[in-house]
Parts: structure tokens; C-alpha cells; sequence
């Protein structure tokens, strides 16, 4: 037996046990070690029966004197009560439902019970603690009791008992055998576990400070991978090579001038970053960061004007049809001056001959398509590691020599410090961080219940005085890692609401209804309907159209709000309030948590998209920071991104090793973790 013997091979693992471990992904020996618990109990102070509280948690060890089962008067339950005594007293104990025990706890045995003191009608007793018999010449001592216990994460079939009992003998094995990923160095400077050591402490630790430093060891690690990956891609970008565009000064100011509004400060400072970065032969790599509505557009069409001007191609890749449809019209409008041959290519459309910028979905990177001398890629809130679009796109951008297209991702998903600095370690930030002038404040309110009637009747009066409004539904969350399944409720969601309100809410009104699921066409018509204000009120999904832009929508409402991340509700907001009017953004929330209500209410406060995502990492973490997007970061990984210090520290210590050892020849181990890490992002 081995770390990479299969869970069917081990002892006490049946059919339906391998079934519940396969479920979690756990296929041998190795994974079961790296099933961490998420929690601990503190059974390690044993007391004295004559100690023992009423209402406290204790853990004490006797002898059993009796043991018996018994049903209970209304005959529905079978109770197992046993007496226990030490040199000090005795106590009664009562399980529920386990007539079992009586096979396993026999009078004579010495045990060790951990549970909570309660009062019958006779006195105290011990309610359903935890059991575990005491072996004079146990060689693995106490599991369930008696220490400090793990508690694994809940799924069903699988108890943190039944886990434990696994668990502990695989460790001793094992864990000595496994070994150590991390550099000697890092280890010592920055006072980290040794594996071995860890994974002990992490599943049965002698201290609750022993337990965090395991679980910092292990986080350290899988941050410290993350950070290896992202200095390297920055390392070997930085040996290519990329087409230098120079600056067209006069061309931008033509351009700047021909634009019906004046550019904010933090729109030309981005500009400019961008404009002097491809100007370099090196490939730029680099973020365009902004808030809904401040104004991204603009900046990117600048850099784009100045590539085609110089005679290369662009290629401006939106998530969807809608919002590559909605690009290609504004550029083609901002730049109908200027001469140059604007292409839309999506699933349905292809443009003819030679484009000079290539507006589109996915469709983009499929097969086919092929550019002539492509300079410069701009990425519309894609995905985060846009290393697999660009990788694709540089295949086919045309160059005999290996030139490697500018990179500009833009992203209205505030990314706070410690995401920057790790995830998005290797791009270079551009900040518009000022919304353009006389945008009106959004009123935001938060809807009980009991005001939703009055809520509507303001709505009604809104759409009579034309206005229009977008209700967004949540995700109703069925089971975890089902994201069809997720994505079918969202439709659901979607459907009832809509019923609702154009059935009994307002029967008089329009009201229409858009969806990830329906096909490219329905979309697109709901789309231009809404547009062309045919209909009042837009039932909508959360993921579907982010930056769809709708002057005339001055109301955003928004459906069970206390599922969404305050980052994303922002985002939604940033929906309304393009045009001249008073906007509203009402979050209906049926939540009667004070958490919930408090939580949503820093939108009231605060509109800095910033401060949201800083106060959602500290609240949900950044899982929900990135609404259901994820990114085959690992769990504690993603937990401790919140951890600035931790961060930085494994920042520093990946900057020490990839420094001396660049292709990482001396860490074998790493060098293969790195290539796991790689793999699992590219398969997402
Ligand atoms: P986002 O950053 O969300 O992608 P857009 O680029 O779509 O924002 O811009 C939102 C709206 O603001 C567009 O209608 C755009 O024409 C307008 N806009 C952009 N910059 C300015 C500005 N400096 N002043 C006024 N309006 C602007
Ligand atoms: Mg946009």
C-alpha cells in the first residue's frame, strides 16, 4: 500500500463509502490525507465527574457500570443509557437512536465521552456525546475524544467519525513518506510547517495555534503556486517580442475632439499607460479596471484607432453576442470618421475581406478565422487567466516571425489589493477610478417585504412617465458544483417572475423577459425591443448581459439581493443612471437578518465599487466577490486571499526562488505543482 493506492483497495471503505469519497473527488490514499477538516472541537480537557456543569461541554473518562437500552414512553424512540463512574462520581448518559451502542460499550469498559451536561427529572445527565472506548495498549491513542477533534466539512453519508477513524491510521502511515513541496528556505524564513508535521496538526492538532499554522502552511503553499505561475507568465512574456506602435499624437487628438463629451482625467491617464506601453516592441500585458459606466469603451477605441491608424489589426472579444453587437455599433460610431473597416464576427456573423478591427464572441479564436498581422487583443470582461485566448489568438495573428499581440483586459470587477498583487500579479493596472461628470447619485433602498406594494406602485408611475426598468433575478442555488442544473433554476427564476408580474402585478403594462437559455435571435430581438422601448420592464438573469447599455432604464430592481455579493449588486446599479434622469436601484431582500439587512445596507452608503469588493472579501470572501465565475483556485487558497500579509510574504518568496532558479530545476516537486495548477485553469 501507497499514497496512490485507490480507496476500493483500503479496509472498511465498501461500495457505498468509495461511492460518497469519489463524490468529493477523493480517489486514494494521498487525497484522503489532503481532506482537510474546515473546524475543530475542544474535547482535550478531561474533568473529573465531580467537576462537571450543567449546560457545559466536558469531556470526562470512567468506567461503564450498566449499560441498557430502552424505548421511551411514547414507544417511537429507543434510548441507550448507561451509567459511568470515575474516582470522583458517577453520571447517567443517553444516546437516542443508537440501540447499536450496546454492542459496542459493554459494562466494564473503560471510555472516554464528550458531550453536553443537561437536567432530567433525575438529576444530570450526559446527552449523546461522543464515545470512545479507552484501550490500555492502543498505539494511536484517542480519535473522537479526549484532543482536539476535527470536523470535515458535511456530506452526507460521510461522518467526521467514520473520516477520522480512516484518516488517523492512513496519517501515521503515510504521512513521513510524502515529500516536502515547499524549499527548504522558504520554510525556515518564513516559519512554516514541514508537510509531515502539517498534515498531522492540520487533522489532529495538539493546539488550536497548531491547527492554524497548519492550515497557513497549507494556504501558504497553494498561494505560493499561484504566485510562482503568475511571476513566470510575466517572466516569459517579457522574453517576447511584440510590434511597437508608435504614438499618433494628432490622430488621438482628432479623435478626442470629435467626441461629444470631454474625457475624464482618469480615462486619459489610462489612455496614455496604454498608449505608451504598446508604443514598447514588448507585448503589453495589462488590466483596464473601471466601474460600470465609467467609461471603458472610450479608452480602449483610442488604442485600437492608433494600432489600425499604424496599419495592424485588432481583435475586441465581448462574453457575449449581445454585448459584441452593442461594441461593434459603438465603435463603429465613434470611429466613422476615421476611415477604417470595422468587422463583427460572432457565431451567426462573418465579416468579408480584411478587417482592421474585429469585434466578437468566442467565435473569434475558432478555427477559421485567420488575421493578417494582428497587434493588438482586447478582452472584454472575459475570464480571468486570458492566457488561453491570447495564446489562441497569437497562433493566428499572422506574423511570420513569433510576435505576440498586445494584451487589454478590461474588468468592471473592483479587484482589491491582495488580489492584485497575487492573482492578477502579472498584468499591469490602469485605473479609471472617477465616473464622467453629471451623472446624477443612484437612490438605492432596501425593500422589506411589507413595502414591496408601495414599491410597485412607484414603479408603475416611473414606466406611465416612460421610464424603464430592469428586474434581475437570482440564482437559486440547488446543489453545489451543479452548474447546469444552476443555471436551469436561474431560468426558472426567471420564468416565475416574470408570470408574476406580467400576470398580477402589471397586466398593463409590457414586460419581457431574457435569459441565458433562449437562443442568440430571441435574445437579440428582447434586446432591441427593450431598446426601442417596446417594452417597460426587463425580467432579467444576473449573468446574461453585463454592460448592456440602456440610457432610457432609470429603474434597477433587484430579486432576492441577499444572494448576490455587494460587489455584484454594485455592478447591476451601474446598469441605470446612464442618462439625464433621477435613477433608483430597490433591493428586495425577504431576509429577516439583521447580517443581511446591515450588509446590503453599504450600498446605501457607499459607491465606490472599491470599497464594496474590499468589504465582500472580508464578508463572504472572494468567491462571491466574482459572482459564479470560478477559477480552479484552490478552497484555502481562495480563503486567504484575503490575507494581505500572508499574500505578500508568498509573493516575496516566489520572487526568491524564481530569482536563482528560473525554470525551478531545483524543485522538481514545485515545478510539477505548477504544471497541476496550470492545467486545472486552462480546463476550466
Ligand atoms: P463601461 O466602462 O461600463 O464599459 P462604457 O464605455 O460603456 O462604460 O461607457 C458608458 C457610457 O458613458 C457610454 O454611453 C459612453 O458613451 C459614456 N461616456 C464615456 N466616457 C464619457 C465621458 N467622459 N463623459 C460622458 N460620457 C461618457
Ligand atoms: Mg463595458
Amino acid at each position: 500500500m501507497n499514497l496512490s493506492t485507490p480507496i476500493e483497495e483500503l479496509a472498511y471503505v465498501g461500495p457505498a463509502y468509495q461511492k460518497r469519497l469519489r463524490k468529493l473527488g477523493i480517489k486514494n490514499v494521498r487525497d484522503l490525507l489532503f481532506h482537510f477538516p474546515h473546524r475543530y472541537e475542544d474535547f482535550s480537557e478531561i474533568i473529573l465527574i465531580s467537576e462537571i456543569k450543567l449546560n457545559e461541554t466536558c469531556c470526562i473518562q470512567g468506567k461503564i457500570l450498566e449499560v441498557k437500552n430502552t424505548k421511551t414512553w411514547k414507544k417511537r424512540m429507543i434510548l441507550t443509557q448507561a451509567i459511568v463512574e470515575d474516582k470522583t462520581g458517577a453520571i447517567k448518559v443517553v444516546w437516542f437512536n443508537q440501540p447499536y451502542l450496546i454492542n459496542v460499550l459493554k459494562e466494564g469498559n473503560l471510555v472516554c465521552l464528550a458531550g453536553k451536561v443537561t437536567r432530567g427529572k433525575e438529576g444530570l445527565y450526559l446527552s449523546s456525546p461522543a464515545y470512545e472506548k479507552i484501550h490500555p495498549i492502543s498505539d494511536i491513542g484517542l480519535t473522537h475524544t479526549g484532543r482536539i477533534v476535527p470536523i470535515y466539512p458535511e456530506t452526507e453519508g460521510l461522518s467526521s467519525r467514520w473520516l477520522r477513524f480512516i484518516i488517523k491510521p492512513l496519517l501515521l502511515k503515510f504521512r513521513k513518506t510524502i515529500p516536502e513541496s515547499l524549499p527548504e528556505k522558504i520554510i525556515e524564513s518564513n516559519k512554516l510547517l514541514p508537510l509531515a508535521e502539517a498534515l498531522w496538526q492540520i487533522h489532529f492538532p495538539d493546539s488550536l495555534n497548531l491547527a492554524k499554522k497548519a492550515k497557513e502552511r497549507f494556504s501558504f503553499e497553494e498561494l505560493f503556486i499561484i504566485s510562482l505561475f503568475v511571476l513566470r507568465e510575466r517572466q516569459k512574456l517579457a522574453k517576447e517580442s511584440a510590434i511597437p506602435i508608435p504614438l499618433n499624437l494628432p490622430l488621438l487628438k482628432k479623435f478626442v475632439n470629435s467626441l461629444p463629451f470631454k474625457l475624464t482625467d482618469a480615462q486619459k491617464r489610462s489612455a496614455w499607460e496604454i498608449l505608451k506601453d504598446i508604443e514598447k516592441p514588448r507585448p503589453m500585458n495589462r488590466l483596464l479596471e473601471g466601474d460600470v459606466g465609467s467609461g471603458k469603451t472610450v479608452v480602449a477605441v483610442m488604442a485600437a484607432l492608433n494600432v489600425a491608424k499604424a496599419g495592424f489589426q485588432v481583435a475586441l472579444m465581448a462574453p457575449t453576442e449581445i454585448l459584441a453587437k452593442q461594441h461593434f455599433q459603438n465603435i463603429s460610431k465613434l470611429l466613422e470618421n476615421f476611415n477604417l473597416k470595422i468587422g463583427l464576427l460572432t457565431s451567426k456573423e462573418k465579416p468579408e475581406g480584411k478587417v482592421d478591427i474585429s469585434v466578437g464572441t468566442h467565435a473569434l479564436i475558432q478555427e477559421g478565422v485567420k488575421f493578417k498581422n494582428l497587434a493588438l487583443v482586447i478582452l472584454d470582461e472575459q475570464h480571468r487567466f486570458g492566457v488561453e485566448q491570447r495564446a489562441k489568438l497569437c497562433q493566428k495573428s499572422g506574423f511570420k516571425t513569433r510576435l505576440i499581440p498586445h494584451l487589454l483586459s478590461m474588468t468592471a470587477t473592483p479587484i482589491p489589493r491582495t488580489l492584485a498583487l497575487s492573482i492578477y500579479g502579472d498584468l499591469d493596472l490602469s485605473l479609471i477610478d472617477e465616473l464622467p461628470k453629471g451623472r446624477k447619485k443612484i437612490i438605492t433602498k432596501v425593500i422589506p417585504p411589507e413595502a414591496r406594494q408601495k414599491a410597485y406602485a412607484f414603479i408603475r408611475k416611473e414606466v406611465k412617465n416612460g421610464k424603464q426598468v430592469f428586474v434581475i433575478c437570482p440564482r437559486i442555488e440547488p446543489e453545489k458544483n451543479q452548474q447546469k442544473i444552476t443555471s436551469w433554476a436561474e431560468v426558472k427564476a426567471v420564468k416565475e417572475e416574470y408570470n408574476k408580474l406580467s400576470k398580477k402585478v402589471f397586466p398593463d403594462l409590457k414586460i419581457g423577459m431574457l435569459h441565458g437559455r433562449m437562443k442568440v435571435e430571441e435574445k437579440e430581438k428582447i434586446m432591441k425591443d427593450f431598446k426601442e422601448r417596446k417594452i417597460d420592464i426587463l425580467v432579467s438573469t444576473s449573468v446574461v448581459e453585463v454592460g448592456i447599455d440602456i440610457p432610457n432604464a432609470s429603474l434597477m430592481m433587484i430579486e432576492g439581493a441577499e444572494r448576490f455579493g455587494l460587489s455584484q449588486l454594485h455592478q447591476f446599479r451601474g446598469r441605470v443612471g446612464r442618462g439625464k434622469f433621477q435613477s433608483f436601484c430597490f433591493l428586495f431582500t425577504d431576509s429577516p437578518s439583521k447580517k443581511t439587512q446591515q450588509r446590503l445596507k453599504a450600498l446605501l452608503s457607499s459607491e465606490n465599487g472599491f470599497e464594496l469588493a474590499e468589504k465582500d472579501l472580508e464578508i463572504r470572501g472572494p468567491g462571491d466577490l466574482f459572482g459564479s465565475r470560478q477559477w480552479g483556485i484552490p478552497d484555502l487558497a481562495m480563503a486567504s486571499l484575503k490575507d494581505i500579509f500572508l499574500v505578500e510574504k508568498t509573493k516575496n518568496s516566489a520572487k526568491e526562488i524564481l530569482a536563482k532558479d528560473p525554470e525551478l530545476k531545483k524543485y522538481p516537486i514545485l515545478r510539477r505543482k505548477l504544471e497541476e495548477f496550470q492545467q486545472r485553469i486552462h480546463l476550466e
